[in-house]
């Protein structure tokens, strides 16, 4: 027979997929989706997915060989790649980028991922192999690079495959400083006593500790001591709980050098899975139309958006279609923008469907994500153990689904289902459609506010549409007021921040025991500072933004890169020390807010307070108790949030919502300030909404009082139409980067002029962005719009092209040049 040759992808941003002949003796080993180690490049290897394999000879002669094949059964689907091809071609980047989104840390071992040992092993019954790459691994992070090179041949993918398995080491792409693993005390027999003869002298010893000598019978049982298949270890909750011997005699026993305690790695994805399965809600009348208006939908096309109030219940018509889906036997992926915020939809999930849903996002360890994933596999080959729910945040759609059913995107309106950065620049609720269409699953969109774009497919009749008018228990939808702050603060009217309109409300709310919301879009405590006597700003010294100040720490920090600095006494420029503070972020307004509500409890919700998971659920579980009375946040109270108890929500500035420089800005503030509004009387009475600002005759706003998602939408198309722009026409935009301005300047005119030998497309720029530079690189943007009639495959090759030709200039082999496609 002839020779076996395979594709594979290497986690590089290369544009082509590689060729590699397939040893004989590996034949039988190797099949699409499983890993290998290959050689790339000088000499270094490289852990990489098979994507295809043929006997056809390959035109290149100088065919390398596959070193080793890493996984017993495929880690990826040929689903799973069909995507990921689709993705490349559409954001026009390498399969590799989209490999390197797709896959967690744990199953990619890539050169620059950091290896750290969590476990010294002694419990793994390593081979000696392994214990030796342990060891040399030890605690210091090193790269899967420099252990290559440090260790030579010694170095092994497989044996640091099977470290990683035995739950040894940890590999992370970075090393997240707020993420511990999580660890539990378990407990050993000592290793002296090396036999029952010598454990049973051990427990004569003790006839006059009873209670010790009961303890350590009760352990010698939990690891089944007498008895032939003994247990290495038992963790000491599993010891105690329940028994009532305490901790100081398992003490005592340690002491006296029968036991050992010690720390060990575990999962944090079992505890939360509690087995408690609570029926699922009926469905009022209004969801029931809903769902069977949804499913007739279902019948005749592939998505449907559900237009549907803010609380209207729209999870709950989720979990009834996710219900059906699972009794059909088919998997559900449901999409959230960020599982961070949906600690509550988590939590319902958790309730109804048990141990069938998987959690899957960032903040978890590469090791937990390496375990939901074999999970999602699992379910093809032994469905009882693995997950047919995955409840996700962008990334999720990237899962080892066998037999998916169902997509549900909630909040699909929301900007941070796209990436940004790195490539794949990728909007996973239009990715969520792709992957029904090619999985011939059903896939429901759902938003109070949909995004325009939906929205003119729905109307259009590429999606089904259906309504949901009204809130679960019949409430109307908040009262909205519009408070002109330019009067008041001219009338001396204001107090603090607040409109007399708003304080009024919330000194109402607070007497009648409800809680308040407030959103400003800006978190710490001022934006800048300056200097009282010459205007000097202090700005961050790596980007062009000023430096936002944090009272709590005295510092200024930058929030495009993080550099910090403390607050200076005096100016830079002229020495004075009148450095006043200006604007308002959400820190400032905590502070001005105290002494005005001195019997109300205050509580902050932004990216300074809500870092950890941990303290995010507490200023939830805070507000659900009603020990918060007024919440201060930024875009985060926006997001899906469901407290009974809130009745009032302020916008303190709707201006810089208003006026953000963004065709879609008007869209935004409109979804933005419909969002927070919507917290506002959900449950019990009609809520009241203000929204501040210094122009209240905007047009904007009279829509948004009314709630009237179609004229604004009606309006929105009327503008788009005539200044060309989505859901009309196509937009690319195109970045280019580099740390010298003149470079950028001259880079980006170079590419314009390549670009402007298509007549059809329309080009706007180069300009500076916002923030022209951050982390010392310059920036300029170019935008591309063309008519959808053009082919798209072709004016995109043609783009790739002039970026490429721009890159091979002179001079321009260091610039970045990025390419977003359907930038947010
Ligand atoms: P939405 O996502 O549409 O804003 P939610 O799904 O959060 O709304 O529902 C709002 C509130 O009403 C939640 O507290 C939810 O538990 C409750 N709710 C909605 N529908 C039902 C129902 N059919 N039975 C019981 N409670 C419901
Ligand atoms: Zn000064
Ligand atoms: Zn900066």
């Amino acid at each position: 027979m002839s020779d076996l040759y395979a594709e594979v992808i290497l986690p590089l941003p290369l544009h082509d997929a590689f060729t590699y002949k397939v040893p004989g003796h590996l034949e039988s080993d190797i099949a699409e989706g499983k890993r290998v180690v290959v050689q790339f490049g000088q000499k270094k290897l490289y852990s990489a997915l098979v994507t295809a394999l043929s006997r056809k000879k390959p035109e290149n002669i100088d065919v390398k060989k596959i070193h080793e094949v890493l996984d017993e059964q495929p880690v990826v689907l040929s689903e799973n790649i069909k995507l990921w091809r689709w993705i490349a071609k559409y954001y026009c980047c390498t399969l590799g980028d989209v490999f390197k989104a797709a896959l967690p840390g744990g199953l990619k071992l890539e050169s620059k991922s950091k290896v750290f040992a969590v476990d010294d092993g002694t419990e793994a019954e390593l081979t000696e192999k392994e214990q030796m790459l342990l060891q040399q691994i030890g605690s210091e992070n090193s790269t899967v690079d420099e252990l290559q090179r440090k260790l030579r041949n010694d170095f092994s993918y497989p044996v640091l495959k099977s470290l990683f398995k035995k739950n040894c080491i940890q590999i992370e792409e970075k090393i997240n400083a707020r993420y511990k693993a999580k660890t539990e005390t378990f407990v050993k027999l000592h290793p002296e006593i090396e036999n029952k003869k010598i454990l049973n002298n051990k427990l004569n010893d003790l006839q006059r500790a009873k209670k010790q000598q009961a303890l350590l019978l009760h352990f010698c049982k939990k690891i089944n001591a007498f008895e032939k298949d003994v247990l290495l270890s038992v963790s000491k909750k599993e010891l105690l709980d329940g028994t009532g011997f305490t901790p100081a005699v398992l003490k005592e026993l340690a002491k006296k050098k029968l036991v050992i305690q010690f720390q060990k790695q575990v999962s944090r994805i079992e505890e939360e899975t509690e087995n408690s399965q609570v029926s699922i809600n009926l469905l009022n009348k209004h969801q029931e139309k809903a769902l069977t208006e949804i499913q007739a939908s279902f019948e005749k096309k592939q998505v449907t958006l559900i237009h549907g109030i803010t609380a209207s219940g729209k999870t709950e018509i989720y979990i009834h279609l996710i219900d059906e889906i699972l009794k059909s036997g088919k998997q559900a992926l449901y999409l959230v923008p960020e599982i961070a915020l949906t600690t509550q939809i988590v939590r319902r999930l958790k309730n109804v469907f048990g141990k069938k849903v998987g959690i899957y996002h960032s903040k978890l360890s590469s090791q937990e994500r390496v375990e939901i994933w074999d999970k999602v596999l699992q379910f093809q080959t032994k469905p009882e153990n693995g997950y047919q729910v995955i409840l996700g945040a962008r990334s999720a759609i990237f899962m080892p689904f066998s037999k998916l059913g169902l997509v549900i995107v909630d909040e699909e309106h929301e900007n941070s289902f796209k990436q940004f950065d790195p490539a794949p620049r990728y909007n996973a609720r239009d990715m969520a459609v792709i992957l029904g269409l090619q999985n011939n699953a059903k896939v429901l969109l759902g938003s109070a506010t949909p995004s325009f774009e939906t929205y003119y497919n729905a109307i259009n009749g590429k999606y089904g549409l259906v309504n949901l008018k009204k809130r679960h228990t019949n409430v109307e939808l908040p009262e909205t007021l519009v408070a002109d702050v330019k009067r008041a603060y001219k009338r001396k009217q204001m107090h603090s921040v607040l409109s007399p309109e708003l304080y009024e409300l919330m000194q109402g709310a607070a007497e009648k025991n409800e809680q308040s919301i407030l959103f400003q879009n800006r978190r710490g405590y001022s934006p800048f500072v300056e200097c009282f006597t010459c205007g000097w700003i202090p700005k961050c010294k790596n980007c062009d933004v000023s430096l936002t100040y944090h009272k709590y720490k005295k510092r200024l920090t930058c929030h495009y890169c993080g550099y910090s600095q403390q607050m200076p006494d005096s100016c830079d420029n002229c020495g004075s020390n009148e450095i006043k503070t200006r604007g308002f972020g959400t820190e400032k307004i905590e502070d001005e807010l105290k002494p005005l509500f001195p019997n109300a409890s205050l509580a902050r919700m932004d990216l300074d307070t809500a870092r950890s998971k941990t303290a995010l659920e507490k200023i939830i579980q805070n507000l659900e108790s009603r020990k918060t009375d007024i919440l201060i946040g930024t875009q985060m109270v926006t997001k899906g949030l469901d407290f009974e108890h809130v009745s009032v929500v302020g916008i303190l500035n709707a201006d810089n919502l208003l006026n953000f420089p963004d065709f879609r800005a008007h869209e935004r503030a409109f979804q933005l300030i419909l969002q927070v509004s919507g917290r506002a009387g959900r449950k019990n009475n009609r809520g009241k909404v203000v929204i501040q600002t210094s122009q209240p005759e905007h047009p904007l706003l009279n829509l948004i009082i009314s709630q009237d998602y179609t004229s604004v939408f009606k309006a929105q198309m009327e503008e788009r139409k005539l200044f060309r722009y989505p859901p009309f026409f196509r937009l690319i935009k195109i970045v280019v980067k580099h740390k010298n301005q003149q470079t950028v300047d001259r880079a980006a005119i170079q590419l314009k002029q390549f670009l402007g030998r298509n007549n059809k497309l329309i080009l706007l720029g180069p300009e500076y962005p916002l923030v022209s530079r951050i982390q010392l690189w310059y920036q300029k943007e170019i935008w591309i719009k063309f008519d959808k009639s053009l082919h798209l495959d072709n004016t995109k090759d043609f783009i790739i092209d002039c970026v490429s030709r721009t890159k091979h200039l002179p001079d321009n082999s260091n610039c970045i040049i990025n390419i977003d496609v359907d930038p947010m």
